[in-house]
Order: structure tokens, then C-alpha cells, then sequence
């Protein structure tokens, strides 16, 4: 059976089948609660070479109670500071940013510091509510061509449109490029951030993969992309952000001139089978980790990768997981994944006897992870980075 493209009209083929997940992110406090699960399976376009999801889920299941908030982590919060800084070389007169996707705000926090007027939107009303206490507006919606009908005065205003880390969970990103490129002023740029597609593969990060992202682009098939939408490259820089990902500058151009064919260069990579690889050698070692020291092993770091890469293992090895630990207070009493697994915040093991041993499955913080177990007196020889099997 072929599968149809969703940005253009060419056959996609799967690189990666992940069976059936629950959503990462919606997480439920009462441990019998049955997750709903869907198809995870990454399938790659001859034509547009852009990696995506066989199917969707409704965005409004998974976004409007998402627990998932910006500003847990410092080294995260420091890079947002930098990210500011490299953003005033595009301060206009009016010094107005909209930030799409604007979770609790903390990026704007930054912004605001610098003298920016700042705005943001996100559809998770939880998390906006967040943001508003702060001080920073926000506005509790999907961001779309509806965003112009409700402010048409905002229109031709902004110098500076920020989408981090949200274009590839939007299945309406066509209508997101064009909307965005009419609140540009004449000298507006869109700063773009997201996941590098090509670390799937070249770092064995088949745990970004899960049903918020519904795309997952190279730097080449999402500026071919945003070509399309009117929109050329104007800056660049690699960020950390995710383990690897890309920041792009885009600034309207109504001549863009030919395209690059980009599908079956992309295509070629993934000819050979790698990504199952990956995720057959993962598989098999943590489940030989986690057997060999049954009923004294915890997890660290509830992440959505952390729900991809549980999801993977079998009942009976994820069960020997006795807690998910995780630093987000948002997440604590919650059950993880569809093991159900207690999430507890990471005092709870001071409690108990050290002898246990800590997979951390949070590795894109193992630095910050690993100083903070140390601290509380776990022998550093029984912290273990998840990363070592994902290659
Ligand atoms: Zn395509």
C-alpha cells in the first residue's frame, strides 16, 4: 500500500516502524487508566525527501493538557539568554516579537529583558495561564490563518516571528508559513528552530520520534519548504537545543528561483535499513541492563523520548523499572508510559537504600543529571547513560 505525502504530492516509503504508542505527553494520575495507543511508524517522501508520521492524531488530544514546560532546565534557560542576544540583530523600530508555541513563556522573559515588545501563543491553556501570571501576554490557541482574522490590526507589524521547536509537531504548517509571512513587516524575519532529522540516524536518536512531531526536517528539506511559502535564508546557526538542531533566519523574497531536488538524496540514507538497527540493538541491550539487575533499577528523566524508548521494551522488562524520576513537579504522581510507571520527584530516593542502580533516560541532560545524583550520594558507577544504546 503507498503512502501519500501530506506537504506535497509524492509516494512516501517507511524507514522506521515503532508499533503502537501512547501518547508521550498526556499523562494520567490514576494508574488504571487504559493510554490510548497509535501507529509510530517514520516514513520518508521520494519528492520532498521530508521525513513525517504514516497518520496524525488529533492536536487537540495531545496538546491541551501537555505538562511539558520550557524553563526546567538551566542549561536550557541559559541558552534562551544567548538566543535573545543573537535575535536583536533583527530589531526593527518597533522591537515587536510573537513568539508561536510560546509555552510557559520563558523565552520571552529573555526577549523582554532585551527590550523587545513581546507576545506569544500557545494552545495549551495550562501552560499559558503559566506565561499570563508572569507578566508575558499569551494567548491560549493553535496559531493559524484564524490568528489573523481575530487581530488583522497585527498584520504587516512584527519584526521578528519566533517558531522554536513547533513547526514540526503542525500538520497545518503551510497555513503557518503564510500567515506568519503577512504579520512580517517589509523587514521581518522568521527565526526558525527544530530538530535536525538528519541526528535520527547519524546519532541513533530514534527517541525524538513520537506523535507530537509529525515532521521531522533537514536543514534542506525545510528550506525547500519555506521557498515555497516566499521565504528566503538570510542567517544560520546550530543549536544545542534537542541534542542538535537548527536555527534558520528566513526574510521575504518574492523571487526564489529553482529548487533543489532534495527527496532522493534523502531517500538514499535510510536504503539500507539503518533506523531499525538502531532500534533493534537498543531494545535488545536495555533489556539485557535491566535484567541482569532485576528489582533494583530506576529510571531518571520522564521525558516524551524516555515514552518512545519504554514504549519499545516488553512488559516484563519495563516493569522492573521500579520509579521514573524527574525533576518537573508538574509530572510527579503521574504515571509514565504505557508500562504506567510512577513518576516520582527525585528526592523520593534519598529514602531509599542506595544499592540501586539509575537509568537515565533524559540523556540530552546527563551532565546536569548525573552532578545532581552524585550529590545526593548514588555511586557515580551506577548512573548509566540510556545515550550508550542508541547509536
Ligand atoms: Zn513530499
Amino acid at each position: 500500500m503507498s503512502i501519500k505525502c501530506s506537504l506535497c504530492p509524492g509516494i512516501c516509503q517507511e524507514i522506521l516502524d515503532l508499533g503502537e504508542q501512547n501518547l508521550a505527553n498526556n499523562l494520567s494520575n490514576n494508574q488504571s487508566e487504559i493510554y490510548s495507543t497509535f501507529k509510530l511508524s517514520l516514513v520518508i517522501c521520494e519528492n520532498c525527501g521530508i521525513q513525517q508520521l504514516d497518520g496524525i492524531v488529533d492536536p487537540t488530544i495531545m496538546f491541551q493538557n501537555y505538562l511539558w514546560v520550557t524553563g526546567t532546565s538551566e542549561t536550557t534557560l541559559s541558552y534562551l539568554e544567548r538566543l535573545a542576544l543573537f535575535c536583536n540583530n533583527y530589531k526593527g523600530v518597533n522591537a515587536r516579537v510573537l513568539e508561536i508555541a510560546s509555552n510557559d513563556g520563558s523565552f520571552l522573559e529573555c526577549m523582554l529583558k532585551q527590550g523587545w515588545s513581546v507576545k506569544g501563543v500557545d494552545p495549551a491553556r495550562n501552560i499559558a495561564d503559566l506565561a499570563n501570571n508572569k507578566g508575558i501576554e499569551t494567548i491560549p490557541s493553535f496559531f493559524g490563518s484564524t490568528y489573523l482574522d481575530k487581530y488583522p490590526a497585527e498584520i504587516g507589524s512584527y519584526d521578528l516571528v519566533v517558531a522554536r521547536n513547533v513547526l514540526p509537531h503542525a500538520p497545518n504548517i503551510r497555513e503557518i508559513l503564510t500567515s506568519v509571512r503577512k504579520l512580517l513587516g517589509a523587514d521581518g524575519k522568521l527565526l526558525a528552530e527544530f530538530h535536525d532529522a538528519n541526528q535520527l540516524y547519524d546519532d541513533g536518536q530514534i527517541d525524538y520520534i513520537y506523535h507530537e512531531h509529525k515532521y521531522y526536517f533537514t536543514y534542506n528539506s525545510f528550506v525547500n519548504l519555506a521557498a515555497e511559502h516566499g521565504y528566503r535564508v538570510t542567517d544560520y546557526k546550530r543549536s544545542p537545543i534537542s541534542a542538535g538542531s537548527h536555527v534558520i533566519v528566513f526574510e521575504k523574497a518574492d523571487d526564489i528561483g529553482e529548487l533543489k531536488k532534495v527527496g532522493l538524496v534523502e531517500l538514499a540514507r535510510y536504503a539500507n535499513g539503518g533506523l531499525q538497527k538502531v532500534r533493534d540493538q537498543f531494545t535488545h541491550s536495555v533489556k539485557k541492563i535491566i535484567d541482569s539487575h532485576e528489582g533494583n533499577i530506576i529510571g531518571f528523566g520522564a521525558s516524551a523520548r524516555a515514552s518512545t524508548l519504554l514504549n519499545l521494551l516488553d512488559d516484563d522488562s519495563a516493569k522492573k523499572i521500579q520509579v521514573m524520576l524527574d525533576n518537573s513537579t508538574h509530572k510527579s504522581g503521574f504515571y509514565f508510559s504505557r508500562h504506567r510507571i510512577l513518576i516520582e520527584k527525585p528526592e523520593s530516593i534519598f529514602s531509599l537504600d542506595k544499592d540501586f542502580v539509575v537509568l537515565v533516560f533524559a540523556w540530552n541532560f546527563f551532565n546536569e543529571i548525573e552532578k545532581q545524583l552524585i550529590e545526593s550520594g548514588v555511586q557515580p558507577s551506577r548512573i548509566i547513560n540510556i545515550k550508550k544504546f542508541l547509536y
